[in-house]
């Protein structure tokens, strides 16, 4: 309790919220003020009408990015509306600033249908950067995300999907090195094909994991070629759809070499970590309470689990502050008109590379002065690790350029690091 009375408190401070606009030209004289509006701004307002690309020159949107939400699916509330969603937007924004400098205008649409959420925030293309949409619910988001991608020159990213994806995507493959098991072979559970389960089923297969080898599970159990058939299940679960015998969590989990939740909290049991394969893998990410608790799922095998959840009092978070903030800073460095799929790989191989590097003393000390050292407690990088946006936004970066995305046709690797460096 004590912590949502802090929260109202910090929230309440005058001036309300935690957000504010600032100028960063000089607006002291009568001449400042000519130039920053009329009639000296009529200058720049041409040369874009000339050529749009010049309002990365001219204007803020190079370096602006909308957190867009409907807030029909936030943190772990549910469908609490546009209004009530506004602190964690405006949270998110926080976060972009503080973790890549980057500035947001968090917008909050009133709209459940997907058709009219795509045509309002495609008429914001102008003014951003890049969308991030936060907290829309499946299967809606799929349709948004994917119809803006197609119709919005800018990257659109939902971060709900992505976010988690990456990042365990990185966990998965320092895991899969430390288990001895290479990712096309591995058999592959997930409980929860939802928004974040389905992403990151996607994104597995992109990182090299075979879509044949995956089994999802819902709130009815296995998704099966039988089900998919009967229309028992919708478009986007359909595509990874298993031919093989009804069956639940349990019958599922029987000798898999990982398991990944995001789903809700306790569906697994000691037994069933107990029946995986060798060496297994398990991503619990439900939160707040993970699918199974951190140490139950130790306790239950003979030392030999590779574990990660969604809580930052375990080893092994995935929290996606480790993605989106510098995956957008790279995006908007080459002046990205998507986020595709070889941006996305580069962000989680250059998230689990650095995995496997010494740690600084900087950040052993935040974290309580233990020794941190690639192993099965440490598959990925420390949020406040400085080094996650060196390594990740020129990876992003390079990623964009090199497969045809980006508006500058050249970055140097090097320098650009430096220039985050400085
Ligand atoms: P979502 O779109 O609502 O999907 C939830 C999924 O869980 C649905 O597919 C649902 O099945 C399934 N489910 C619910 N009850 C179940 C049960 N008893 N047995 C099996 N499956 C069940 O939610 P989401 O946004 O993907 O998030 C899912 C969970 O992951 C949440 O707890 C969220 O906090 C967590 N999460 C964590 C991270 C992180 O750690 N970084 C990131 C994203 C999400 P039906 O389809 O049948 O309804
Ligand atoms: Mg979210």
């Amino acid at each position: 309790m004590g912590l949502d009375e802090d929260a109202l408190e910090y929230h309440r401070v005058d001036p309300p919220g935690k957000v504010e606009i600032s100028t960063t030209k000089p607006t002291n004289t009568q001449r400042d003020l000519s130039l920053a509006y009329s009639p000296g701004v009529a200058a720049p307002c041409m040369e874009i009408h000339e050529d749009e690309t010049d309002a990365y020159t001219y204007t803020a949107k190079g370096n602006l990015v909308g957190v867009v939400s409907n807030g029909s699916a936030v943190l772990g509330l549910g469908d609490i509306g546009a209004q009530a969603s506004k602190p964690v937007m405006e949270g998110k924004g926080v976060l972009f600033k503080r973790f890549a400098d980057i500035d947001v205008f968090d917008i909050e649409l009133e709209e459940a249908d997907p058709d009219k959420l795509v045509e309002a925030i495609k008429m914001m293309g102008p003014t951003f950067g890049g969308i991030n949409l936060e907290d829309i619910k499946a299967p809606e988001c799929f349709t948004v995300e994917e119809r803006l991608r197609e119709e919005m020159d800018i990257p659109v990213f939902h971060d709900d999907q992505h976010g988690t994806a990456i990042i365990s995507g990185a966990a998965l493959v320092n895991a899969a090195e430390i288990a001895g098991k290479s990712l096309d072979d591995l058999d592959i559970v997930f409980s929860g094909a939802g928004a974040s389960a389905l992403a990151t089923a996607r994104f597995y297969v992109s990182l090299g994991a075979k879509r044949e080898n995956i089994t999802m599970c819902d709130s009815s159990g296995i998704i099966t070629t039988g089900r998919a058939e009967s229309g028992d299940v919708n478009e986007y679960k359909r595509e990874f759809a298993r031919d093989v015998p009804a069956g639940d969590l349990a019958d599922a989990m029987e000798g898999a070499d990982v398991f990944v939740g995001l789903s809700i909290g306790g569906l697994v049991s000691q037994e069933m970590v107990q029946s995986m394969g060798d060496n297994p893998i398990i991503f619990a990410m439900a939160n707040p309470d993970p699918e199974i608790d951190y140490h139950e799922a130790k306790e239950a095998r003979d030392d030999d689990v590779i574990m990660a959840t969604g809580r930052s009092d375990y080893p092994n978070q995935v929290n996606n502050v480790l993605g989106f903030p510098f995956i957008f800073r790279g995006a908007l460095d080459v002046r990205a008109t998507e986020i595709n799929e070889e941006m996305k790989v580069a962000a989680a191989r250059a998230l689990a590379n650095l995995a496997r590097q010494d740690v600084p003393d900087a950040v052993v000390k935040a974290y309580g002065d233990q020794p941190i050292q690639f192993g099965p407690d440490y598959i990925i990088p420390k949020p406040v690790d400085p080094r996650v946006l060196f390594r990740v936004a020129p990876a992003v970066a390079k990623a964009a350029v090199d497969s045809g995305s980006a508006r500058i046709d050249h970055v140097d690797v090097q320098e650009y690091e430096e220039q985050l460096e400085a």
